[in-house]
C-alpha cells in the first residue's frame, strides 16, 4: 500500500472515531459515564471572566510549584469546636481545628454515608492552617511530609487529615472506606500510593481534599491526581460526565492577558474555578 493510502486510512479512522472515549474504571457506586464533549451553543452564552478567578475555586492546584493566592483561601473557615451543629458522627483531635464550613458539611454527609456501612470511627486530625502554623509544621516534619507556608492545601481550608480512633489510617476500616467512597462526596485522596513522582508527596492515606463531585468522580474513575486531571482538561476540548442522571460538562479555558471569555449555560447552573496557574475550568450542570 502506498504511504499516502495508509495515511488517509488512518485519518479516516481518526475522524470517524474522534478522540477515543476515556477508559472508565468498573465498579464503585452510582452510574458514571465519562465522554468527551463540550457545552452546546444552544442554551448557552459567552461571559468574560477576570484573572482573579484563576486563583479561586474548588480546583486550585496548590503544591511545591504553585503557591496559593490570598483570594483562594476560603472565606467560610470556622472553628469546629464552636460548631457542635457541624460536628456530628466524628471527633476532633484537638479543639483548635478549623475548616471551611461548606466543606465540613460535605464531610458530615460522607461520614453519615460511612456509618450506614458500619464504619463510624472518624476523627479530624487537621484542617485549615494559617501560614504561621504551616511554617512551623514544615520545619518540624520536613519536605517529604509537609509543604512550606502558602504551598499546602491546608492553607486553603479545603483539605483535611482524617484519622480513625481504631487504628492507623492505612489499616483502619475508615481509611479503606474513604479510599473507595470519598469521590461520591466530592473528595479525593490527594496523595495516593504510586503517584509520589507526580504529587511530590509520599502516600498519605489520611489527607483528603474537596474538589466537587463531578471532578472527584472523574479523577477516581480515571485514576488521576489533581495535577494529572488539570493537565488532561487542557488536552481535551471538554469532558462530560453523567452521575446518577445528572450531566456535567467540564471545559478548560486558558487565561489570555487579564481575562478570558468562556461559554456558560443560560441560568445559574455552573461553577467556575481557576487552576491557580494558567486558566479556568467551567463546570456546567444541566
Ligand atoms: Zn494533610
Amino acid at each position: 500500500m502506498k504511504k499516502w493510502v495508509v495515511f488517509a486510512f488512518i485519518l479516516v479512522i481518526l475522524l470517524s472515531y474522534g478522540i477515543p472515549q476515556l477508559n472508565v474504571k468498573s465498579g464503585g457506586e452510582g452510574k458514571v459515564n465519562i465522554e468527551n464533549g463540550s457545552l452546546p451553543s444552544k442554551d448557552s452564552q459567552m461571559i468574560t471572566v477576570s484573572k482573579e478567578q484563576m486563583y479561586q475555586g474548588d480546583l486550585l492546584l496548590v503544591n511545591a510549584d504553585y503557591a496559593l493566592h490570598q483570594e483562594g483561601i476560603r472565606s467560610d473557615v470556622v472553628s469546629l469546636s464552636d460548631r457542635s451543629d457541624l460536628v456530628k458522627g466524628f471527633g476532633l483531635l484537638d479543639p483548635s481545628i478549623q475548616l471551611s464550613q461548606s466543606i465540613v458539611k460535605s464531610f458530615g454527609k460522607m461520614v453519615a454515608g460511612a456509618a450506614k456501612d458500619g464504619v463510624n470511627h472518624f476523627l479530624i486530625n487537621s484542617g485549615y492552617r494559617d501560614a504561621d502554623k504551616q511554617d512551623q509544621l514544615y520545619r518540624d516534619m520536613g519536605h517529604d511530609y509537609a509543604l512550606p507556608a502558602y504551598h499546602s492545601e491546608h492553607n486553603l481550608g479545603v483539605s483535611l487529615d482524617i484519622g480513625s480512633t481504631e487504628a492507623k489510617m492505612e489499616d483502619a476500616k475508615e481509611g479503606k472506606w474513604l479510599e473507595q467512597h470519598a469521590w461520591e462526596y466530592g473528595f479525593i485522596l490527594r496523595y495516593p500510593k504510586g503517584k509520589e513522582e507526580i504529587t511530590g508527596i509520599k502516600f498519605e492515606p489520611w489527607h483528603f481534599r474537596y474538589v466537587g463531585r463531578a471532578h472527584s468522580a472523574i479523577m477516581y474513575q480515571q485514576d488521576l491526581t489533581l495535577e494529572q486531571y488539570l493537565d488532561e482538561l487542557k488536552k481535551t476540548k471538554g469532558l462530560s460526565i453523567t452521575l446518577d442522571n445528572q450531566k456535567y460538562t467540564v471545559t478548560y479555558y486558558p487565561m489570555v492577558g487579564d481575562s478570558v471569555t468562556v461559554r456558560v449555560p443560560k441560568g445559574e447552573h455552573y461553577d467556575i474555578s481557576g487552576n491557580n496557574y494558567d486558566g479556568v475550568i467551567v463546570t456546567a450542570y444541566a
